[in-house]
């Protein structure tokens, strides 16, 4: 068992004031005219047979593994949409008798089945914990209607149901080309049908139910809230069982569950003297140095104590790049499939951090976190 973490005070939670979604990279790609080039060079025609490898059907792959975020759910765009709506959606298969309704007395086997379910419908990380409103933005902004809304979570909803869904290894090899976006966008994809489906069960059960994909509020002080791992100096959230390589929903709700708790298992130790990501970052928008309070530009979330990373820069290369990057994701050491050898290499990193400096040349032999050419996806099995 991992070592609780004091949330609080590791990250000076206290000095986190609400943010508010208009400053976040993407959306200001839509609504500041001198990021509309960048946008355009993201978003708009794409350029096959250039650096980032983008042939057609690598291209078709990348656009159909979308299909489900972008026509169903839209939780990049707005809120309270599609598979993400707050309210009722479907009637189920069947009638549910009123007289049998789900007795919520005992909030442990709550959590046990809540979790049984999100894994049922294809999440393969659960954690709950109370909603801390602090992480929900102070407005919203839909970047189809360009203009701001705003966010009022019914007062009842005291939890969160946090979902981490793992992006595929192979796929992530070959980031910043075009099939490390393939599994990003599949994996946004995957959210939204699990996070609906969830949201309909827990309405279903007779309770209020929230689901968000990365709208509403933040997902990553959330999900460490909820004890599914902790902040890695690339600015994402490092599980235990796959590293930074997931991508994170939740689902907002009054029905009374037991919590999960923050928890430590060595990644701060092991960031501070790796700096993979910072190195290796294309357009260098991750500090090499120590933890600050604030960062560089309206896109951070200035106040707690973290490795801040540049968006402005960041997304400047995804527009050179004509695709989306997860380059921070891949060279990270905790981005490993499931085995013994990195279970133990896990267990070192929690336990002995003196070794550290040891598992990082073991890393750099075996050849982690290369790039595999975006030509050689079609070859994985
Ligand atoms: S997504 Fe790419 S460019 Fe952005 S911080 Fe990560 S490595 Fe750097
Ligand atoms: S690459 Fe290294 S420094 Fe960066 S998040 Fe991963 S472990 Fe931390």
């Amino acid at each position: 068992m991992p070592k609780k973490l004091d949330f609080e005070a590791k990250y000076h939670a206290s000095a986190a004031k609400p943010f508010d979604q208009k400053n976040e990279m993407f959306k200001r790609a839509r609504r500041e005219p001198e990021m509309k080039e960048i946008l355009s060079r993201v978003t708009g025609e794409l350029p096959l047979n250039g650096r980032n490898g983008a042939t057609r059907e690598l291209a078709a792959l990348r656009n159909a593994a979308w299909t489900l975020e972008s026509g169903y759910a839209r939780g990049i765009a707005t809120n309270n949409f599609g598979l993400y709506s707050w309210r009722e959606a479907t009637r189920g298969i069947s009638v549910l008798p009123d007289a049998a309704k789900f007795d919520p007395s005992d909030p442990a086997r709550n959590a046990r089945i809540v979790k049984k379910a999100a894994k049922t419908f294809g999440a393969d990380l659960v954690g709950i914990c109370k909603l801390d409103r602090r992480w929900i933005y102070s407005s919203g902004y839909n970047t189809i209607e360009l203009k701001e809304y705003d966010i009022a979570v019914p007062e009842e909803c005291e939890y969160a149901i946090v979902m981490a869904f793992e992006m595929d290894y192979e796929s992530m090899k070959h980031s910043p080309m075009i099939p490390g976006g393939v599994t990003t966008g599949f994996n946004y994809s995957r959210m939204a049908f699990t996070t609906g489906t969830m949201g309909q069960f827990v309405r279903h059960l007779g309770f209020t139910s929230i689901p968000c994909g990365n709208d509403t509020a933040l997902n990553v002080p959330m999900a460490i809230e909820a004890g599914l791992g902790e902040l890695g100096r690339n600015g994402i959230l490092i599980t235990q069982e796959f590293g930074p390589r997931v991508r994170l929903a939740k689902i907002f709700t009054n029905l009374p569950m037991a919590c999960d708790e923050p928890i430590q298992f060595g990644v701060d130790k092991f960031c501070e003297v790796c700096k993979l990501c910072a190195t290796h970052c294309p357009s260098r928008s991750i500090p090499d140095g120590p933890k600050t309070t604030s960062g560089h530009n309206k896109s951070n979330n200035d106040g707690p104590l973290k490795w801040y990373v540049n968006g402005e820069t960041c997304y400047q290369f995804w527009g050179r790049n004509r695709c989306d990057c997860s380059v921070c994701i891949r060279v990270c050491p905790f981005n490993k499939p499931k085995g013994l050898l990195h279970s133990a290499a896990r267990w070192f990193i929690e336990k002995i951090p003196a070794l550290n400096k040891a598992m990082l040349k073991g890393d750099a032999l075996f050849g982690y976190g290369r790039l595999k050419p975006a030509e050689k996806f079609w070859e994985d099995e």
